[in-house]
């Protein structure tokens, strides 16, 4: 290029403003060459015979001389080094061990189970399991042009876990070699970051200081975008919905709002050739994203071979690992919560109390009961003599549990994730209680502010602690309840103290308040999934000890009463059916959602009511997103159907413990 661009200004094809403009730093490698073609092209014959000669002519001498094998500048391969050590350092344990473990993750990874969404299962079969490699290789292509990838999976389901693994590979030269340097960020961090930034900025404040030139480095970036990766986590953590009339911005060194950064960067206006992988949660992916997506692919936990092998990695030793393994295979109900890795981690954790439970009667039924278990671990990690009957465990740590409850639940309302020391002392959070574990120091944000900063193990954990909170604090407003089941209104209010959570955005644009509820809605549904499983009559006397019967009585009724209407609204929704036709109900991910909340309070009865007021011969629920956890909820709830109906679920990942799940059920269904 800057040969052509000498030899067009030297013979006056050029002027020199047409060779300023071809230069300009906001184009990529190829957008210059488009613009020097567009404009010799304007510039008629004789510049074309330029191009033509000057091409020819390095041609030639290109196949007289040996080619060189090209190396990148010593600069940038420093700069590679120090990336390298960053991106190694930051990935090689995993976050939720926290202060307790010291487990790295070449010890305890497992492959998840991955699907191409545009895919048929058909296809899939036949091109065999996918691998990491996969996410960035040709496999499942859609669109050529596009740069991103997307990797969807449910809270837990192993997306972070995954990207650390890349990140781990890349750093270690064991993976990703078309690729000179990696750029990781977490959306978590990115979203408090209030000031706008340039491109340059984002990748060098927020990832890696360059020692040498930073100048020429940026270039060599700007230059090479196909050497360059771009790894966004979480990108349902950044409060912002994507959207077509985002501002655009394509010039590098402009500063801009993060996410406007974000959404020109995935959409290949800002470093069009940059390669990016993002992971979100399903439900806050819209059509706006889609639409410029190289791919998509699905994580799906693990398979049942996988728990198999987590819980031998977990469990040094090998007579533990198959008593917890036996343990969790006489539970279908949790061996299809393991399926999940967050719970199977969880269950591994907990293994002394897991073996503890006795039958599987005792042992966890629900994710309402793995939450549980891991409470009472960390509570009473440090006692020697336990008592495995003793229920007053909970009671003990209340002052704990309300004080996370509290810093939860209203980091919740905020879209907050990450917390200051500060915000941690007005909710009276103590040193003894983060010392208890449930919460991790978020080490990189806090040498780059200066200041200690702590996020909780799994945004799951957050739910938990935000759900005890509702159901522990005696005078909870009554509308919190109904809020968390219609998922809406949950950001507006008035108790909420939001401009305490100081580095969190404060909702005064009512687009951008929109866009967080939608972000937060899942946070919001697994809350609600936790508050119905602490209500659940399974564990009654455990919080009769710490909050009045009374008003936990009265929390119950409302729970049900929500549940009730909530499932009602979906019948209404059924069609009358036309003529011959049978009537059918097509459910919405929503419908799923209660009936999971159905089954974490673990009451036939409200599951009966429910279900005996549903008329349907055909129930529909392709495209729910059910796996094994959603199987054994959904047998527990349509057991109590009143006629039978013929049952479709086709593209979800049932898979085969799934269908075991589903066996109390399958005799309501004719099909
Ligand atoms: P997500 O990002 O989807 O919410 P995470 O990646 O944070 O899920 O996973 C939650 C936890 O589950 C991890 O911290 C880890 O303990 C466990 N986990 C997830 N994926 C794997 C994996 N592939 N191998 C081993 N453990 C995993």
């Amino acid at each position: 290029m800057d040969g052509a661009l000498e030899v067009l200004l030297d013979t006056g094809s050029f002027t020199s403003m047409d060779f300023d403009g071809v230069q300009l730093p906001v184009y990529t490698p190829s957008q210059k060459a488009r613009c020097l073609l567009d404009l010799v092209r304007s510039k008629g014959e004789q510049a074309a015979n330029v191009l033509l000669q000057y091409i020819k002519r390095k041609e030639e001498r290109s196949s007289s001389s040996p080619q060189e094998e090209w190396t990148p500048p010593k600069e940038c391969l420093l700069y590679q080094k120090k990336l390298r050590s960053s991106v190694s350092a930051q990935s090689y344990f995993l976050s939720t061990n926290g202060r307790t473990g010291s487990q790295s993750l070449d010890d305890i990874y497992i492959q998840g189970h991955l699907e191409l969404a545009q895919t048929s299962s058909e296809a899939q079969a036949q091109s065999g399991p996918m691998e990491l490699k996969d996410v960035l290789g040709m496999l499942g292509t859609v669109n050529q042009e596009a740069d991103t990838v997307l990797v969807c999976g449910e809270a837990g389901s192993g997306k972070s876990t995954l990207l650390q693994r890349l990140h781990l590979l890349w750093a270690r030269g064991e993976a990703l070699h078309d690729f000179l340097l990696v750029f990781p960020f977490s959306c978590r961090r990115l979203s408090s970051v209030k000031r706008e930034l340039s491109l340059k900025e984002l990748l060098f404040l927020h990832c890696c200081w360059p020692d040498g030139d930073q100048n020429q480095l940026f270039q060599f970036i700007l230059d090479h975008p196909h050497l360059i990766l771009f790894t966004f986590d979480g990108l349902d953590e950044l409060k912002h919905c994507f959207s077509d009339l985002e501002q655009g911005h394509c010039c590098p060194t402009q500063c801009a709002p993060i996410p406007t950064l974000l959404f020109n960067l995935l959409q290949g206006f800002l470093m069009k050739g940059v390669r990016k992988v993002v992971t979100s949660r399903p439900e806050v992916v819209g059509p706006g994203l889609r639409r410029y997506l190289r791919k998509e692919v699905h994580l799906k936990g693990f398979s049942t071979r996988g728990i198999d092998c987590f819980v031998r990695k977990h469990h040094c030793d090998p007579t533990v690992a198959t008593r917890v393994l036996e343990s969790i295979r006489s539970n279908t109900a949790l061996l299809g919560l393991c399926h999940i890795p967050v719970f199977c981690w969880i269950v591994s954790k907990c293994y002394k109390e897991l073996l503890g439970c006795g039958d599987a009667e005792g042992s966890p039924q629900t994710i309402t009961d793995v939450y549980l278990m891991m409470l009472q671990h960390l509570f009473q990690r440090q006692e020697t003599q336990r008592n495995p009957l003793d229920i007053g465990w909970l009671q003990e740590h209340q002052e704990t549990t309300l004080r996370l409850g509290q810093l939860a639940k209203e980091g919740l309302e905020a879209s907050c994730y990450i917390f200051t020391s500060t915000e941690l002392q007005r909710c009276g959070v103590t040193e003894d209680d983060i010392c208890m574990g449930f919460l991790s120091l978020s080490k990189d944000l806090s040498s780059l502010r200066n200041c200690l900063h702590y996020e909780f193990l799994h945004v799951t954990l957050q739910c938990f602690f935000a759900a005890l909170f509702i159901v522990l604090t005696p005078n909870m407003e009554r509308s919190t309840i109904s809020q968390l089941f219609q998922s809406k209104d949950w950001q507006q209010q008035p108790s909420f103290p939001r401009a305490c959570l100081g580095h969190c955005l404060a909702w005064q644009d009512v687009a951008l308040k929109e866009a967080a509820m939608t972000a937060e809605m899942p946070n919001i549904q697994i809350t609600a999934t936790f508050v119905s499983g602490l209500l659940s009559h399974r564990h009654h006397s455990l919080l009769l000890l710490s909050c009045p019967g009374n008003i936990l009585d009265r929390k119950v009724k409302h729970v049900v009463k929500c549940l009730s209407k909530g499932m009602q609204k979906h019948f209404k929704s059924i069609p009358q059916p036309v003529d011959e036709e049978k009537k059918s109900m097509h459910a919405m991910p929503g419908f799923v959602w209660l009936i999971k909340c159905i089954y974490e309070m673990q009451e036939s009865k409200i599951a009966k009511n429910t279900m005996t007021k549903l008329d349907i011969e055909h129930l529909k629920l392709t495209y729910c997103n059910i796996g094994p956890v959603e199987c054994t909820a959904l047998s527990y709830v349509l057991q109590h159907l009143r006629n039978p109906v013929g049952l479709q679920l086709d593209y979800n990942s049932v898979g085969d413990v799934g269908v075991e799940q589903l066996l109390p059920c399958l005799h309501v269904c004719h099909s």
